[in-house]
């Protein structure tokens, strides 16, 4: 099965929240797939943004699921920003952590000095923490109003929990950007750096970066000009990847991990036998059931039931307010948005199987 995804590949760098689990449970599937890819020799670095948590504490927990990840197998954004600190700073700098203990574990970790106040600090790091509080974020200000080097270790505008989205490291950066007029240089995805050293640390040449969101995994890797995978199984939805600009676009489209072992050709966007996608105005209007019989390998078609099963992608409207976004530029492989779109929705009809709202249109699909 050389020919499958896997075998392009030399590791796998994986997004966690909505990619191998959400909340306490594993995506189905999702231990099996990196499993499997492990014993066909491509092992997985998991990698996350949440700077909260230790890599260690991040192991166990998936280890408690059932993946097979070992503490160095984790990479997170508080080692990728201690790292980005030690570069620039001369060795036992004082660095004003605002953040959880683990991130100041990992300043600590790379010879610098935690302090707690602005006073002589020569950089603050920002991560994620619920305990954050104003006078933190004051000091933090004042540092950066002075000159400090700043760091933060993502800038996800949310994090997810049960009771829905609430600030994340993202917001709480914006309140010293807002006081300072500043802003920081960047460890997490989209940014390059964690990615890289993600790539780096196991010396890969072919790396394939697999992740749920758009605007973090998939923009991450196409910055460090990897393959991508985006899979349906958390955040960003079918409609996002149809109005998604050219620095989001993925290599590769799935319902699952499970595509981890399917061929290539079925995972890149493009038409599909049984779908058709035609411009209607601002509207892309997908029509088909399928029924062409798709590619060899095709998933599963779903309906009903999960994020997947309730998305609805035909008479997808391209809002001007996005379309303005997606501007005149083109594709990395050369598509307009609209081209993008039509290709897309192909795909995207064939791993949903949606119902169309028009009937299927007579004779054969017209997009070669
Ligand atoms: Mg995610």
């Amino acid at each position: 099965m050389s020919d499958d995804l896997l075998g392009r590949h030399d590791v796998l760098l994986a997004d966690l929240d909505g990619t191998l689990y959400r909340g306490p449970d594993a995506v189905p599937g999702a231990v099996e797939a990196v499993r499997g890819a492990g014993e066909r020799g491509v092992p997985t670095v998991y990698v996350t943004n949440n700077a909260s948590r230790s890599p260690d504490d991040v192991a166990g927990h998936l280890a408690e699921l059932g993946f097979p990840a070992r503490t160095h197998d984790v990479r997170t954004s508080s080692q990728a920003g201690a790292a980005m600190l030690a570069e620039q700073l001369p060795a036992g700098a004082a660095v004003l952590v605002v953040g959880t203990e683990a991130l100041a574990d990992q300043v600590r970790a790379v010879g610098l000095t935690v302090v707690d106040s602005a006073d002589g600090a020569a950089a603050v790091v920002q991560g994620h923490s619920p305990d954050t509080g104003w006078r933190l974020l004051a000091e933090a200000t004042a540092a950066v109003r002075a000159g400090a080097l700043w760091v933060a270790t993502n800038v996800d505008p949310t994090l997810p929990t049960e009771r829905g989205p609430m600030p994340g490291n993202g917001s709480m950066v914006g309140v010293v950007r807002i006081a300072s007029g500043a802003e920081p240089q960047v460890a997490g995805k989209p940014a390059a750096r964690l990615l890289q050293e993600a790539r780096d640390a196991g010396s890969s040449t072919s790396p394939l970066v697999i992740g749920d969101r758009l605007d973090t995994d998939i923009e991450g890797g196409n910055a460090i000009d990897a393959a991508t995978l985006f899979v349906l199984t958390g955040v960003s939805t079918a409609r996002d990847l149809l109005e998604a600009p050219e620095n989001q676009r993925p290599t590769y489209i799935a319902a699952d991990l499970a595509a981890l072992t399917r061929a290539p050709d079925d995972l890149a966007p493009g038409p599909r036998d049984g779908w058709r996608a035609e411009p209607d105005g601002e509207t892309v209007v997908l029509s088909g059931d399928g029924g062409g019989g798709g590619p060899a390998g095709a998933p599963p078609r779903r309906r009903g039931g999960g994020a997947l099963g309730r998305e609805r992608v035909d008479g997808h409207r391209a809002r001007r307010r996005r379309r303005r976004r997606l501007g005149p530029a083109r594709a990395r492989s050369g598509l307009t948005p609209r081209d993008w779109q039509r290709s897309a929705s192909g795909h995207v009809g064939c791993l949903t199987g949606v119902r169309t709202r028009r009937a299927a249109p007579a004779g054969p699909p017209r997009i070669p």
